[in-house]
């Protein structure tokens, strides 16, 4: 798509103008020429996918994924003339073979940014530097129309063609391209792995915050004397998470692993079946359910306060609001 700054309209404009004073050139071979004009003033891209935007000299892996992803931009229906001028012929899109059937070179593209002809692979897959590149793998393409020739883009064409780096980069591209029709690319799997991993912790998670809610209810104690896994004096919380875990595959192998850190004294990363983490689940429970009062209280006329107290073991006042 160009947003070519010399509309038709304007064209027009113009045609009228001058053809009213000046001679009769015909409205046709003005337009043709005003045309012209209109196509070396500036064609802007809005193509995202014009690899002439590409400034790296090696492309990063996202880009080579986005472009490769999206395929080469079709070509533009008319090209730039070089120094003689001669237009670039289409020609060049093609190999003709003997028997008058046309091969397409699917691999040329045409950047409107840069006004400039680019291998497609070449550009995105070569390890080459900058010395030993053909034109058609550079940032800035095949271009300079004033110092060079169109002309000579054939023979560059078919020597980059049958250039051994070439088809390296051919190949590659036209491998990634499967890779990514098929979705198995590794970023795929890696994000599918991820997705996984989450949704598997947000189980375990929802496990450990149901048995704390029902110990919660019922005042029960949580901790026993032992924090190890298969210990009958592992307390009330860790010994319901291992009865859940006979029914429960998720559970089931999660506490596997932990009971296998512990046994071989490997610590693990996280395994949220701590004290710790018993008491932080504790706490966001405690913080909801004031929220709830809170929000309650808020919205009566009138409430009441029931306050008891008591000592503890350590004949420290401990102090419950109802
Ligand atoms: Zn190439």
């Amino acid at each position: 798509m160009y947003f070519v700054r010399l509309h038709y309209a304007d064209v027009k404009e113009n045609v009228i103008d001058e053809n009213e004073n000046i001679l009769p050139k015909t409205s046709t071979a003005r337009l043709e020429e005003l045309q012209d004009k209109a196509d070396d003033v500036q064609l802007v891209s809005s193509n995202n996918y014009d690899i002439g935007l590409i400034k790296e000299l090696f492309c990063t892996a996202e880009q080579i994924e986005k472009f490769v992803h999206h395929g080469p931009i079709a070509h533009p229906t008319k090209f730039r003339k070089d120094a003689l001028p001669k237009s670039f012929t289409h020609t060049l899109f093609h190999i003709a073979m003997p028997n008058v059937e046309k091969i397409p070179r699917d691999w040329l593209t045409w950047s409107e940014t840069k006004n400039a002809l680019y291998c497609f692979p070449c550009r995105l897959f070569s390890k080459m530097p900058e010395t030993h590149r053909s034109a058609l793998s550079l940032p800035t393409g095949y271009s300079k129309p004033k110092d060079n020739k169109w002309k000579k883009l054939y023979e560059k064409i078919s020597h980059h063609q049958s250039s051994s780096g070439h088809k390296i980069c051919y190949v590659e591209w036209r491998r990634l391209e499967e890779n990514l029709r098929d979705n198995t690319t590794i970023n795929f799997l890696l994000n599918d792995n991820i997705k996984t991993e989450v949704e598997r912790w947000r189980q375990i998670l929802r496990r450990v915050l149901d048995v704390i809610l029902f110990l919660g209810e019922r005042g029960l104690a949580f901790r026993g004397d032992s924090h190890l896994i298969g210990d009958p004096k592992n307390g009330n919380f860790l010994g319901i998470m291992e009865l859940i875990g006979h029914y429960d595959s998720i559970l089931h192998d999660h506490l596997e692993k932990v009971k296998a850190s512990q046994q071989s004294h490997k610590r693990m990363q996280a395994h949220y079946l701590s004290n710790d983490i018993q008491n932080e689940f504790i706490q966001c429970c405690t913080d909801k359910v004031t929220d709830v009062i809170l929000d309650e209280r808020e919205k009566c006329k009138h409430f009441s306060m029931i306050v008891d107290a008591t000592p503890d073991t350590a004949h420290i006042q401990q102090n419950v609001l109802f």
